[in-house]
Formats: structure tokens, C-alpha cells, sequence
């Protein structure tokens, strides 16, 4: 396999951070993945039938949409990486969709994920239906009162969502759960991770999975623009895999810009935020080294974001990294400021994006543009799932 782009070292260090600070039981595991899983993406056989699936089944490639109005609007030339139109609504199909190709070469029968707002869960309910594997969601029993039809789409495809009632009853006490189950079941059980999170290697194969998205762009630029890379890209992060997808093939050209959107919620200088690259310091948290936010003690502060998918307590290695060098410039964005950016995409070009998405939309207001740049913001889902959100906070009526 080729080297990752992220220069990762074989500890799986980005520079300071990463690395696999496991339980010794899980340990096992973790050697198998990291033994196995350079040999099974290169197959020949793996890669033919993922290319199918993102294809036929995902509906790849996703658009490079350029956006007339929105360009109009800020002066300058604005393309939307489409991953809103992928099925299930978001990125996580790509990644998904690899891991699941994984497991099944590796022999396992039995998936477990955890999720907070659900797009993960979800995901995960699909590839698992698809290839007929038992699948086991983990997610805080909070989240699963209130992302109660993600549940209910979990539950359709045949998944069993577990409530996990520790802690805040959150993603981190979700993941927590899983770690446990992954533990107590190591031969017949494979964990899907949804973002560039976890021991090594999770975030390199995550990263890996989803650079499909710069990939694409490559030849969509060229055919839009002339060149292959754009002046900058735009990205939200939660963990980090979107943007990790979207940055993949441009990290050593430094003429592409890079810029990440952090869920800054009330603002990174109030206690509810989902700042990290703002307000966190080193730490570990769910086996790897990476920037979180934590109190004094070490303990993990509670993370806030208007966005469920932005709502994690710390940045994946290769973006904690990225900060580090500079390389990426990582910007808080406020739940005001997103709202704004959504409904002005929706009203500009007919797309309603996902929360999450329009924290990277809000990033158009906070750089410079001139009007003989390109800009790719990467649009990574679509909105239906934030709906009472966008209704409770606007109260549309007929205009
Ligand atoms: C999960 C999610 C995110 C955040 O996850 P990353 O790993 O940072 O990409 C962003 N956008 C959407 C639509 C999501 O579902």
C-alpha cells in the first residue's frame, strides 16, 4: 500500500499524536487490524468490489456543484462537494462501506458501532443489512430520546440499538460501551469507528476510506477549472473525517488553503463550546493522543454544539497534528453563525445542508475572497435530519 499522505509513523504517530493507548485485552484486536488491513485494502478483489459499491450502491462519484448564486453573493467562484447526495445522507457511507468489506475478509460475523447523533448508527445499519452481518449500536440512552428517528431507521434495517445509561449517557459513555463489548468478544466481532478517531489504525483506514472525496475532486477541478487543485477547501470537523477526505490529496500542495470549521456552540470562550482546537490540551481519549478539552483534573469537560455530529470532546491525531504545523487553519464557528449559513445556502441555491455541514458554509464569512479564486467547501450531509432544529429556531411560515 502506499504510504499515507499524512506521514504517519508506524506507531501511528502524526508527529506528537496518536499512537494505540489500549487495555491490554483489547490488544489482540487492535494486532489483528493493523496486520491485516494494508494486505486486504490492496487486494485486488477488495478494491474492485468497494469501487461498486460507491458507485451502484452509494451513488459516487458526488457532484463538484458550483454554486452560481452563493458565488455571486461572496465575490468569488464556489464549488459544493456533494456528499449530501450520497445514501444515508452523508459521508459516512464511504468509510462505512470499507470497513464492512474489512470485517467480512477478516472473517467477522458480528458488527458493533457506536453513535451520537445516529448518522454513523445508521450508516452502519446499512452495510450490515447489505451484507447480512448482526449489527449492534451502542448510544446513549440521551441521544437516543432525542435522535429518535435515526433509532427508528437503525431499527428498520435490522440493527439492535443498546441505550447506554452511564455517565452523561452520551457518545463518550456510548463508546466506552463498545470498547467493553469489543473486549468481551474478540474473534467473531469487528468495530466499525465513524470518524478518524480511536487506536491506530483506525484513523489512517478511516482516512484512507474517505479520501475518495479528494480523489474525485482531482478530475472534477480539472474538467471545472483547468488544474486539479483549488486556492482552498473548507471543511467541518467533528473527528475529523470529512475534512480528512476533502484535505487527502491536497495536504503537500501548499498552495491550496486549508480550513477546518470547529461547533464553537455559545463561543469558544464560553463553557458550552465544541472548540477543541480553541480550548483543548493534550490528552488521551479513546486510545489515542489528541487535543481534547478537559478541566484541570484531566476529566473530560462536556462538549456543546448545536450539531450532533460537531458534539465531541476532543480532534482526531492527524488533525491535532495538523494544527500543530499550521498547516490547517481551524476556525470556531458559533450555532448562530451556522444557522445563518444554512438558510442562506438554502435560499441561494436550493440545498439544505446538515448542521454540521453549514458550520463549514459560515467559514465564507470569516475569510478573504476575491473574485479570481476557487474555493471547494465540502458540503458533508444534507439536512432532513436537522429539520426540527432549523423549524424551532426560524419558525418558517409563509412568506
Ligand atoms: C458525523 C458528521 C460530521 C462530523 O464527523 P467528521 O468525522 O468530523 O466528518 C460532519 N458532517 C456530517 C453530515 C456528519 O454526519
Amino acid at each position: 500500500m502506499e504510504e499515507s499522505i499524512y506521514n504517519i509513523d508506524k506507531n501511528g504517530f502524526y508527529g506528537t499524536f496518536g499512537g494505540a493507548f489500549i487495555p491490554e485485552m483489547l490488544q489482540p484486536n487492535v494486532d489483528e487490524l493493523l496486520g491485516s488491513y494494508h494486505r486486504i485494502m490492496d487486494e485486488p478483489g477488495f478494491k474492485k468490489e468497494l469501487r461498486i459499491l460507491l458507485t451502484d450502491f452509494a451513488g459516487r462519484p458526488s457532484p463538484l456543484y458550483f454554486a452560481p448564486r452563493l458565488s455571486a453573493h461572496y465575490k468569488s467562484n464556489i464549488f459544493l462537494k456533494r456528499e449530501d447526495l450520497n445514501h444515508t445522507g452523508s459521508h459516512k457511507i464511504n468509510n462505512a462501506l470499507g470497513q464492512i468489506l474489512l470485517a467480512e475478509r477478516l472473517g467477522k460475523k458480528r458488527i458493533i458501532a457506536e453513535t451520537g447523533a445516529g448518522q454513523h448508527g445508521v450508516a452502519t445499519a446499512t452495510v450490515c443489512a447489505l451484507k447480512g452481518l448482526e449489527c449492534i449500536v451502542y448510544m446513549g440512552a440521551t441521544d437516543v430520546e432525542r435522535q429518535a428517528p435515526n433509532v427508528a431507521r437503525m431499527r428498520m434495517l435490522g440493527a439492535k440499538v443498546v441505550p447506554v445509561t452511564s455517565g452523561n449517557k452520551t457518545l463518550k459513555d456510548a463508546t466506552n460501551e463498545a470498547i467493553r463489548d469489543w473486549i468481551s468478544n474478540p474473534t467473531d466481532t469487528h468495530y466499525i469507528i465513524g470518524s478518524v478517531v480511536g487506536p491506530h489504525p483506525y484513523p489512517d483506514l478511516v482516512a484512507r476510506f474517505q479520501s475518495i472525496i479528494s480523489e474525485e475532486m482531482l478530475e472534477q477541478l480539472t474538467e471545472k477549472i483547468g488544474r486539479p487543485y483549488p486556492d482552498a477547501i473548507i471543511a467541518c470537523v467533528g473527528g475529523g473525517s470529512n475534512a480528512a477526505g476533502a484535505f487527502y490529496h491536497y495536504i503537500n500542495n501548499p498552495e491550496v488553503k486549508l480550513y477546518g470549521a470547529e461547533g464553537a456552540g455559545k463561543g469558544a470562550d464560553t463553557p458550552e463550546t465544541a472548540a477543541t482546537m480553541a480550548v483543548g490540551s493534550t490528552g488521551i481519549l479513546h486510545g489515542s493522543k489528541i487535543l481534547l478539552m478537559q478541566d484541570e483534573y484531566g476529566q473530560i469537560t462536556e462538549p456543546y454544539s448545536i450539531s450532533a455530529g460537531l458534539d465531541y470532546p476532543g480532534v482526531g491525531p492527524l488533525h491535532s497534528h495538523l494544527h500543530a504545523t499550521g498547516r490547517v487553519n481551524y476556525l470556531p464557528v458559533t450555532d448562530t453563525e451556522a444557522l445563518g449559513a444554512a438558510l442562506q445556502l438554502t435560499r441561494l441555491e436550493g440545498i439544505i445542508p446538515a448542521l454540521e455541514s453549514s458550520h463549514a458554509l459560515a467559514v465564507l464569512n470569516k475569510i478573504s475572497l476575491t473574485p479570481d479564486m476557487n474555493v471547494v467547501i465540502n458540503l458533508s450531509g444534507r439536512g432532513d435530519k436537522d429539520m426540527d432544529t432549523y423549524t424551532s429556531y426560524f419558525g418558517f411560515d409563509n412568506e
